[in-house]
């Protein structure tokens, strides 16, 4: 039979995760559940204190160790369809001593010297394994497999792609919900369940900032009520049932006339966010996108009220690299997705935001979000 796009993108990704881990001379990567375990195998697996490890070594098969009782789970995910070896262990079986002796198995008798583990495996996992595999030197996966999640490859634009629809439909929404006279937790709890309506597994954030509450950037929600005329800045993301989440920022007036200082700075984040799409190509250094959201803003005089980054990557991540922040020389390539996000906050009063996820081509950015950004009163 032949394979799914994605059983062949995984395959892929597990050959070259082996290849950047032979390249580092590490003997092995150790997986536990979260986004570097998903990325390779497409298995969402629930973070648990029985222990899930991907155990993959620089050379010979990969295994995956499950919980006897995950094992349905995980082979109904992708894994199933990837052939990766699955082995289950029982209640009163060591899975740090299984994990280390499929090591051993896979380097003909003798553990390997040094391996890496996920970044965010945790205390208790990380100490046990270290503990089954004494005197191995132990490192951060994410080190070996930054390089290759951040370069998104066509599987991962595309649920990216499928992301940004979802949450655009969410946007297009607006007018309902965002209504003089309630609070924002009342509209942010008539987000998440669109959000979730729209295919959205986690509803992980709904920021309504209105007035005051709009100048601070992360600001989430709070039981202000909204009133005519208030400037707030929406923005929302989360993971879809794939893993791959969605975040995008809007900025409404909640009926009435926009005020007039308002209007005197929206028209300033719109050209930043614009220009700095506009400047996203392979070969610009991820800190330039910063730079160039960052001059439009200054050159009109509101410089110190853009207190945040312009952006960040995201994919199964909702932050991830590559950083669009001052100091990050990255390259840009092909298929690095990320943020692009200016704002304004003018304390006490309100906030602008508007936020895109964009994907590097060879030409430059696509957007995945279409929503208006020209101002939009309710
Ligand atoms: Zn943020
Ligand atoms: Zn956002
Ligand atoms: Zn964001």
């Amino acid at each position: 039979m032949a394979r799914s796009p994605l059983t062949s993108a995984l395959a892929d990704r597990l050959a070259r995760a082996q290849q950047a881990t032979a390249d580092r001379e590490i003997g092995a990567l150790l997986l536990s559940p979260g986004a570097d375990l998903r990325y390779l195998t497409g298995y969402g697996a629930m973070p648990l204190q029985r222990l899930t490890c991907l155990a993959l070594p620089a050379s010979g098969d990969p295994v995956l160790v499950v919980p006897l009782l995950e094992q349905p789970a995980a082979l109904s995910s992708p894994v199933g369809d990837l052939g990766l070896a699955v082995l289950a262990w029982g209640e009163t079986d060591d899975p740090f001593a299984l994990v280390a002796n499929i090591l051993g198995s896979q380097t003909a008798g003798s553990r390997p010297r040094r391996v890496a583990v996920a970044d965010r495996m945790w205390a208790e996992h990380l100490l046990r394994l270290s503990a089954a595999l004494p005197g191995a030197e132990m490192s951060l996966a994410g080190e070996v497999l930054r390089e290759l999640r951040m370069v998104k490859d066509a599987e991962e634009v595309a649920a990216l792609r499928r992301a940004g629809a979802a949450i655009d439909r969410v946007h297009a929404r607006m007018g309902a919900w965002l209504r003089p006279g309630r609070t924002e937790a009342e509209v942010g709890r008539d987000i998440a369940e669109a959000m979730a309506v729209e295919g959205h597994t986690a509803s992980t954030f709904q920021v309504v900032g209105s007035g005051p509450n709009g100048a601070s950037p992360h600001h989430h929600l709070s039981d202000r009520v909204i009133e005519t005329g208030d400037v707030v800045v929406v923005d929302i993301g989360g993971a879809m049932a794939d893993g791959y989440c969605s975040d995008s920022a809007r900025t409404y007036v909640a009926g009435g006339r926009p005020p007039e200082d308002l209007l005197a700075y929206y028209g300033v984040v719109q050209r930043a966010q614009e220009a700095a799409v506009q400047a996203v190509r392979p070969g610009v250094p991820a800190e330039h996108i910063d730079a160039v959201a960052r001059e439009v803003i200054a050159d009109a005089g509101y410089g110190q009220f853009f207190v945040h980054r312009t952006g960040h990557g995201i994919g199964l991540e909702e932050h991830e690299e590559p950083f669009i922040v001052a100091g990050n020389p990255q390259p840009l390539a092909p298929g690095m997705s990320f943020s692009v996000e200016p704002g304004i906050y003018l304390p006490g009063r309100h906030g602008v935001r508007i936020e895109d996820i964009v994907v590097c081509t060879g030409e430059g950015a696509e957007r995945l979000n279409a929503s208006p950004r020209d101002l939009v009163v309710l």
